[in-house]
Parts: structure tokens; C-alpha cells; sequence
């Protein structure tokens, strides 16, 4: 049996070992426009289960010093595995200094005994693509006893008791959750959530039906319509062409300011002359470099000083 797969280098989690617990075909209780597995009816619990002492067993061979992350995710969702609590623990029991992650749809966190097995993860991340009930439906197609606005509240109660590292994720498909309003509600309730990074992505695999993503710049957009305190992070490059647009200075410290940048995010928008610029100043101290959640961000220095005042 095949649970472990990787690891995988991934930019924003580091060297990830897998963890699939539904290794023989898709068990989710959403059914997502955008998935990159076969359309499939969801399911509200899993009927093909795999032994913990299996997952162990070969997790146990693939691990190593190397790894900074056992990743926990499925062919479908992976906190619909019955023994997660158990699985949880006896990882524990052997991952050393290696921090445990789940990939998960949020919708069982409405399941207390779920809620709180995840309190006992080093990492989370969560998913949530839309706040309204319509949109949510059209694209995440759920399991037919999920509710958006449970799954809302219950995720904004998970961010304020959870010590680890939380990551939040939002999908935008074209011409379902990439306009004003639902970015809005978006907004309004991130505003509400503790979490260190919110990533922004668009479909970058084949869909399970005929939709399409969003582009690089069409994020970048959506990305500065979120309130500037946010820890926005634009995950998804696929589309991206570069922009090489000029910026002034002025330009480069406001944009900045507006939404803090990574160093690939400047590569795909600035022009050369930009990015010489930027160089300079962060060399003059005007800009500084600022860790966030495994990734590192340009801010203004006068715009650290700000936040720092604030806290
Ligand atoms: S939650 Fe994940 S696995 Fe389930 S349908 Fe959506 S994208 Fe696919």
C-alpha cells in the first residue's frame, strides 16, 4: 500500500512529506468545481479506511531529518479519516523536531472531536472560498448537511484558540468568487480570523469541470482590495506573465505599503530598472525584509514602524 508520497519541495511549506489517508479513490464531502481529481458525489464519512498502524508502518521508512513537514491530506478531504485523533498521536510519537500539517476544506471543524484533534497540529491550513451561501455552493459543491455560515464561524473559533501555524487558503474561479462583493464578505470575515498567512491562488491543474482560473495580475488586483493589514500572500504563478512595468519610487514604497511583496512577486511585476530601484532601497533602509510564515516580504520601513506603534 502506497500512504507516503514525496517529499515535495514546496515554497511555501519547505520539504513536505505526504500523508494520503484515502489512498484508493476520492472520499470528500465537497465535490469542487475546480478539483484536480475526477468529479465524484460527496460523502459525508469515509468507507474505504486504511489502518493507523499502516500509515505508520510506512511512514516510519520515509522519514528523516530532512523533512519539515509530515503533510496530512487525501484523495479528497483528510478529516473525514475516522482514527485522525489516534493518527494525530502516534505521529507525534515519532516525528522528532518535524512539524505536522493538514490540508483541510474546513468543514468538519463544525465536528468537535475533529476541532479538537486539529488544536493538536504544529500547522493548519484551511480553505475557504467564498462566505456566501450561493457562491460557496457553485463552487465547492458540499456535502448536502454543510452550512457556509457554520463553517464560517467555526473557522474564525479555530484561529483564536490554535497555537500553531495557521494558514488560510482562498481558490478564485472566473466569474464566481472574483467580484467586489464576495470579496468584500471575504474581507469581513479575514478581518475576524487569527492567522499568520492568507494565500491567495487560482486554478493552476485540469478541473474537474469545464472552469477556468483567474490571472496573475487579476490576483495581484483582488490582492489589494483586501484591507492592507492582512497577511495576503499571492501563492498561485501559473498564469503569471510577467508585468515588467515601471514604477517610481514613490510608486514602489506605495505599493508596498498598500500589500507587502515577495521577492518573485517583484520579478514577475517590476521592469529591471524597477527592481535596480528596489535594491537601493532596501540598501538605504527605506524598505526592510520581513519574515512571514516561512516566506519572506518587503515592507516599508516606516510602515513596520507604524505596525509596531500599533501593538
Ligand atoms: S475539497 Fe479538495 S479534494 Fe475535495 S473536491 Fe474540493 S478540491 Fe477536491
Amino acid at each position: 500500500m502506497k500512504t507516503i508520497f514525496g517529499p515535495i519541495s514546496s515554497r511555501r511549506f519547505g520539504s513536505s512529506l505526504g500523508v494520503d489517508l484515502s489512498p484508493f479513490l476520492k472520499q470528500c464531502n465537497f465535490d469542487c468545481l475546480y478539483c484536480e481529481l475526477a468529479p465524484s458525489a460527496s460523502v459525508s464519512k469515509q468507507e474505504n479506511i486504511v489502518e493507523v498502524k499502516t500509515i505508520i508502518d510506512e511512514l516510519k521508512t520515509h522519514l528523516n531529518e530532512h523533512i519539515d513537514v509530515i503533510t496530512l491530506t487525501a484523495n479528497g478531504e483528510p478529516t473525514l479519516y475516522p482514527y485522525i485523533d489516534n493518527l494525530i498521536d502516534e505521529i507525534d510519537k515519532i516525528k522528532g523536531l518535524t512539524e505536522t500539517l493538514i490540508l483541510t476544506n474546513s468543514a468538519t471543524l463544525s465536528d468537535e472531536k475533529v476541532f479538537n484533534s486539529l488544536l493538536k497540529l504544529d500547522q493548519v491550513k484551511l480553505s475557504l472560498d467564498a462566505i456566501s451561501k450561493d457562491v460557496f455552493n457553485k463552487i465547492d459543491r458540499p456535502h448536502v448537511n454543510i452550512d457556509i455560515s457554520n463553517l464560517v464561524s467555526k473557522v474564525i473559533d479555530f484561529s483564536q484558540i490554535f497555537k500553531g501555524k495557521l494558514f488560510i487558503e482562498i481558490l478564485f474561479v472566473y466569474g464566481l468568487n472574483d467580484n467586489k462583493e464576495e470579496i468584500k464578505k471575504l474581507n469581513d470575515v479575514l478581518t475576524k480570523i487569527k492567522c499568520d498567512r492568507i494565500d491567495l491562488g487560482t486554478i493552476d491543474r485540469p478541473p474537474a469541470y469545464p472552469v477556468s482560473g483567474i490571472s496573475y495580475k487579476e490576483l495581484h488586483d483582488i490582492s489589494l482590495m483586501f484591507d492592507s493589514a492582512l497577511p495576503i500572500h499571492i501563492a498561485s504563478r501559473i498564469h503569471a506573465e510577467p508585468n515588467n512595468s515601471y514604477y517610481s519610487d514613490e510608486e514602489i514604497m506605495n505599493t508596498l505599503d498598500k500589500r507587502p511583496l515577495t521577492m518573485d512577486d517583484i520579478n514577475l511585476l517590476f521592469d529591471e530598472d524597477s527592481k535596480k530601484r528596489l535594491i537601493s532601497l532596501i540598501d538605504d533602509g527605506k524598505i526592510e525584509k520581513k519574515a512571514v510564515a516561512n516566506l519572506e516580504f518587503l515592507v516599508p520601513h516606516d510602515n513596520m514602524k507604524r505596525k509596531k506603534q500599533k501593538t
